[in-house]
């Protein structure tokens, strides 16, 4: 029997279908978040008995609500599902495009996290996993890094989108200290996904930057809470 449970939210590909694959093969009862539910329920049969498609469109608040209800107790919830629908810099950016990656990449997070806050306070190990990303690291954007060089403004959408994400990872976390749940960040690296139209295939394996997902949703409870880890567990400045 399946006792915990979990919660991936864009799980039917990418970083999220091995999260989700990877927290079945620990056990856990996972609802595996798709808003399509074709491809939900083709990564569902891939994940096998473990897995239970939920439908669920972050940007859609009948679809969050929908979901919510569907789900008593959670006690792992990783905010997955992210967009990054353009490249640019600010000054090339269309308001309309950082308001497309936000839906998603914010406000998608604070509708599921609250939506599912319920469900969570039922569980004696609540435990939060945001996905966000090491090019929302302002250190790493201001100093020098081998990955994120200094000075490259691109990407402004997202990167500020999942700095948003961080902020809100650290408010959360001090919000629910009290009722037990652990709210992190995770940098899963770069890796061959859909994420970035024509990148796609380029990168380091998916599973492993799921790894890292699965590390923070085992937290044991003296764990940390309101810190931003990348894959390897290694702690990200802000
Ligand atoms: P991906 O393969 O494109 O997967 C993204 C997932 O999010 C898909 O399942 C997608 O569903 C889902 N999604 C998008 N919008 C959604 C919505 N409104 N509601 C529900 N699900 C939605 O990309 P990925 O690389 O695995 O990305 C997973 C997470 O890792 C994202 O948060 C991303 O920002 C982060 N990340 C990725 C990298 C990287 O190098 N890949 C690096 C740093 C951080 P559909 O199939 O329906 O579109």
């Amino acid at each position: 029997m399946n006792d915990r449970t979990a919660l991936v939210t864009g799980a039917n590909k990418g970083i999220g279908f091995h999260v989700a694959r990877l927290l079945a093969a620990e056990g856990f009862l996972v609802h595996l978040g798709s808003r399509d539910a074709g491809r939900g329920a083709r990564a569902v049969a891939e994940v096998g008995s473990g897995a239970r498609l939920l439908v669920l469109d972050v940007t859609d608040p009948g679809s969050v609500e929908r979901a919510a209800a569907a789900v008593d107790r959670l006690d792992v919830l990783v905010n997955n599902a992210g967009v990054q629908p353009v490249v640019g810099p600010p000054g090339e950016t269309a308001v309309a495009d950082f308001r497309r990656t936000y839906e998603t990449d914010v406000f998608g997070v604070v509708a599921v996290t609250n939506a599912f806050l319920p469900a969570l306070r039922r569980s004696a190990h609540p435990r939060v996993v945001n996905v966000s990303s090491g090019a929302a690291s302002l250190t790493w954007s201001t100093h020098p890094n081998p990955q994120f060089a200094p000075g490259s403004p691109r990407s402004a959408a997202y990167r500020s989108a999942k700095a948003a994400l961080n902020a809100l990872t650290v408010l959360y976390a001090q919000e629910l200290a009290a009722d037990g749940v652990k709210v992190n960040a995770l940098a899963p690296g770069a890796r061959a996904t859909d994420l970035v139209p024509g990148l796609a295939g380029r990168g380091g394996d998916p599973a492993e930057g799921a790894r890292g997902a699965v590390r923070l949703a085992l937290l044991p409870d003296d764990g940390p809470t309101g810190g931003f880890f990348s894959w390897d567990g290694t702690p990200v400045p802000w």
